[in-house]
């Protein structure tokens, strides 16, 4: 009998899960003759700014866009000027470092710890320069980085730090949620993001109201009041249907998390890490985790991949490439950074989504352990 297929991610079957309350949002918007900019936006900000235990929230067009705008905002205010330099984990997805780029800085890579697989505070010192104006940290697959220590680094030199926070929507940091843990946090609502809309989508969060200010203008032609232009803005926008959207998943967000953690735990508990070659996750004890992904370190990653592809299970290398070693990042290309090197050659992400069920998840660890012996 052919089995089932496991997928990666099933987002059809987490967005079903809310499909009544979904419905009812997309009606209520449609009907209300207003699109951006509206109620349902205003609504969302304030939501989520108290979710994420901060003063402003700003609804942007994309994670991308929200780092983007965190950038051009202080330089809007003077603090950053063309060509200063910013720190940020090498490991990262491309997008925390174009945001560094396509802003006029100059991204500085340092590497992660092996632990968190999360920028390593130890590093960062002998990484700054006259020219460093912040740091920027990724909580990367939905685990906090460590950010005591990055916070008095980034006091003793001055520095801004900016939460690369697209993965981890919820996460905290001894007691306090991600967004509320730096000067200024980007997050992203990518429809597989923990907090997904159906399409594109970020937000700014920030409890720094002059920055707030100059973001909410920049988002807008860099208008606050209609074709009165401050800034060199853009247009970057989170429309009222995905907000809207948004406003149901965000109700839900701690249930979804704590089924994700669900899953989580089980692998924990019952891959077999001991005698093979596997890494599980290594889980802090600083902050909980949300694990928009749960990955794997093994040196024959593509073995396995291939093997439970052939039973069925879905998985997914977050990311095959390190951005210094992608085509558009020539500038990046000769750098050496060993440690992200290997990550990438040897991670592997697992299905795990608030719709995986616990049949499913066995299934994923038997035929695991099985393969390992
Ligand atoms: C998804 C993601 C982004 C970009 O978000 P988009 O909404 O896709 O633009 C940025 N940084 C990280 C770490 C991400 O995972």
């Amino acid at each position: 009998m052919e089995k089932e297929v496991i997928k990666f991610l099933d987002l059809k079957a987490v967005n079903e899960a809310y499909r009544p309350e979904i419905d009812d949002a997309i009606q209520r918007v449609l009907d209300s003759g207003w699109y951006l900019l509206g109620k349902e936006g205003a609504a969302f900000e304030q939501e989520f700014a108290e979710y994420c235990q901060a003063k402003h929230c700003l609804g942007v067009a994309s994670g991308l866009d929200a780092l983007i705008l965190i950038l051009m905002g202080y330089r809007e205010l003077g603090l950053i000027e063309e060509g200063d330099e910013i720190i940020v984990p090498a490991n990262t997805y491309v997008a925390s470092i174009l945001a560094i780029s396509r802003s006029g800085f100059t991204p500085i890579l340092v590497e992660p710890d092996e632990q968190t697989y999360n920028i390593d505070p130890t590093l960062i010192e002998e990484a700054i320069t006259k020219r460093t104006k912040a740091i920027m940290v990724v909580h990367l697959y939905g685990q906090c980085a460590d950010m005591d220590s990055i916070n008095e680094l980034a006091k003793k030199h001055d520095l801004k730090v900016i939460e690369d926070a697209a993965q981890a929507h919820g996460a905290t940091y001894k007691g306090r949620r991600a967004g509320s843990l730096g000067n200024a946090a980007g997050f992203s609502f990518y429809p597989g993001k923990n907090l997904g809309a159906l399409g594109d989508g970020g937000a700014v969060i920030t409890s720094d109201s002059a920055l707030a200010e100059v973001i909410t203008a920049l988002r807008n032609y860099g208008s606050l009041e209609k074709y009165y232009n401050r800034h060199k803005g853009m247009n970057s926008r989170l429309d009222e249907l995905q907000a809207a959207v948004l406003r149901v998943k965000l109700k839900n967000l701690d249930v979804d998390t704590e089924k994700r953690r669900q899953v989580a735990e089980d692998y924990l508990l019952d891959l077999k890490s001991d005698r093979s070659s596997l890494k599980l996750p290594h889980v802090a004890d600083y902050g909980k985790h949300v694990w928009h992904l749960f990955v794997i370190r093994h040196p024959n990653r593509d073995v396995i991949a291939a093997r439970l592809a052939d039973q069925g299970i879905q998985t997914v290398i977050h990311y095959p490439i390190p951005p210094h070693q992608q085509k558009g990042y020539p500038e990046l290309n000769g750098l050496t950074l060993p440690l992200t090197e290997t990550i990438h050659q040897e991670v592997l992400s697992l299905p795990i989504s608030p719709a995986m069920d616990e049949d499913s998840t066995r299934r994923v660890i038997e035929t695991i352990n099985k393969l390992l012996v």
